[in-house]
C-alpha cells in the first residue's frame, strides 16, 4: 500500500511540474485531490482494511494528501507572482512620451491696449493710480462739479447699490467714470504734503459702469484711462504737448492731432482731441466715416472747484486732465464693429489677439 501511495505522490508532483497557469492548475486539483482522485479512493477503501492496517495507511495517505495540497498552494503562488511580473512588463507606462500641451491663454485685447497706454505715459513720468469701483454720489459727481440735477448727469445714469428708499443723501453707486479717482488721488497727495505740495502726474485706469441699453456701440461696463497733472504754472500748452506726444507714440510718428472745443463739468476750458485716421492716413474710410479724423479723448484744464475739492489752492496751482476709452481705441485699431465682443468671452474673438 505504501508503494501505491508513493506512486500517487510521484505521479501528481510530476504532473504539477509543468503547469504554468490557473486553468490547468484547477484541472490538476480536480484530478489529484478531487472527490474521485486516487488518493480519495484510498481513504474510501480504509473501511475494508484490518484494525491494524487502518491507522497506518490512514496516516500515510494523509501525509500524501497534505504534501499534494502544499505543493498545489506553492504552485498557485508561483503563478500569481508570474502574472504580476508579466503585467509589470506589458502594462508598463512609458514616461518618456511627451505630455499633452496645456492650452495657454493670452492677454485680453483691452489689456494689451491698456499696457501700451501705461508704457507711453510711464515714459513721460506718469504713475498709475488705482481707485475703487464703488463710489458715493459725492465723489462720483458732486466733487467733480456735477451738482444734483446738473444736466450732464443725464449722460451718466448708473447702477445704485441700494434701492430708492434706502439710498439716503449720499448714495453708493458703481462709478460712471474714473474721474472720482482724481479726487481721491489729489486728497491723498495734499494730505501727505499739506504745505506746498510737489507736482503730481498720474493716470487712472479702470472699469466704469453705466446704465445703458447694450448695443454694438455701448456697453454697461467699459474701461477708462484718465490722466491728471497738477502743479504750479501748468498751462494748456502742457496739455497739448503731452497729448500730442502720446498720440505720436501710440499711433505713429506721423499721426496728426487736432483739438476741438467741448464741455465737461470738471474742466475749463475743455476740448476733444482727434487723431488723423491711422487706417486710411486721413484720406477717409469706413472707420473714420470719411472724415479722416478719429475722436480719441476728452481733455481740459482742471476746473478750479475740482482743484479746491482735491485740496489744492486754485490761485497757486493749475493742472490738466484727460480721459479715453481703451476699448474704443482697440475697436478703431482692429476694425472691431461691435463692443459687445469684449465681454462676451467668445474664444473665436479673443484668440485673434
Ligand atoms: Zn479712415
Amino acid at each position: 500500500m505504501q508503494e501505491k501511495l508513493d506512486q500517487i505522490k510521484l505521479d501528481a508532483l510530476a504532473a504539477l511540474e509543468g503547469i504554468d497557469n490557473k486553468e490547468t492548475l484547477d484541472a490538476w486539483q480536480v484530478k489529484y485531490l478531487g472527490r474521485s482522485s486516487t488518493i480519495m479512493d484510498v481513504f474510501k477503501s480504509l473501511g475494508t482494511l484490518s484494525q491494524e492496517e487502518k491507522p497506518l495507511v490512514g496516516k500515510a495517505a494523509n501525509l500524501v494528501k497534505i504534501a499534494l495540497e502544499t505543493a498545489s498552494g506553492d504552485k498557485e503562488n508561483q503563478i500569481k507572482q508570474q502574472r504580476i511580473s508579466q503585467a509589470l512588463v506589458s502594462e508598463k507606462i512609458d514616461i518618456t512620451l511627451p505630455g499633452r500641451r496645456a492650452v495657454s491663454g493670452g492677454l485680453h485685447p483691452t489689456t494689451q491696449t491698456l499696457r501700451e497706454i501705461y508704457r507711453v505715459f510711464g515714459d513721460m513720468g506718469f504713475q498709475i493710480s488705482l481707485s475703487r469701483e464703488v463710489e458715493t454720489d459725492q465723489y462720483n459727481f458732486q466733487m467733480l462739479n456735477f451738482p444734483p440735477y446738473h444736466p450732464a448727469r443725464d449722460m451718466q445714469d448708473t447702477f445704485f447699490l441700494r434701492s430708492d428708499e434706502d439710498r439716503g443723501d449720499d448714495p453708493l453707486m458703481l462709478r460712471t467714470h474714473t474721474s472720482p479717482g482724481q479726487i481721491h488721488a489729489m486728497l491723498e497727495h495734499t494730505r501727505i504734503y499739506p504745505d506746498n505740495p510737489p507736482p503730481m502726474r498720474i493716470i487712472l485706469p479702470g472699469m466704469c459702469y453705466r446704465y445703458e441699453q447694450i448695443t454694438a456701440r455701448s456697453e454697461i461696463q467699459f474701461n477708462q484711462v484718465e490722466g491728471l497733472a497738477v502743479g504750479k504754472g501748468i498751462t494748456f500748452g502742457d496739455l497739448k504737448g503731452t497729448l500730442i506726444n502720446f498720440a505720436r507714440r501710440m499711433f505713429g510718428q506721423d499721426a496728426n492731432t487736432r483739438f476741438r472745443a467741448s464741455h465737461f463739468p470738471f474742466t475749463e476750458p475743455s476740448a476733444e482731441m482727434d487723431v488723423s485716421c491711422f487706417l486710411c492716413g486721413g484720406n477717409g474710410c469706413s472707420v473714420c466715416k470719411g472724415a479722416g479724423w478719429l475722436e480719441i479723448l476728452g481733455c481740459g484744464m482742471v476746473h478750479p472747484t475740482v482743484l479746491k475739492n482735491g485740496g489744492f489752492d486754485p490761485e497757486v496751482y493749475s493742472g490738466f486732465a484727460f480721459g479715453m476709452g481703451p476699448e474704443r481705441i482697440t475697436m478703431m485699431r482692429h476694425h472691431i464693429e461691435d463692443i459687445r465682443y469684449f465681454w462676451a468671452n467668445d474664444l473665436r474673438f479673443l484668440e485673434q489677439f
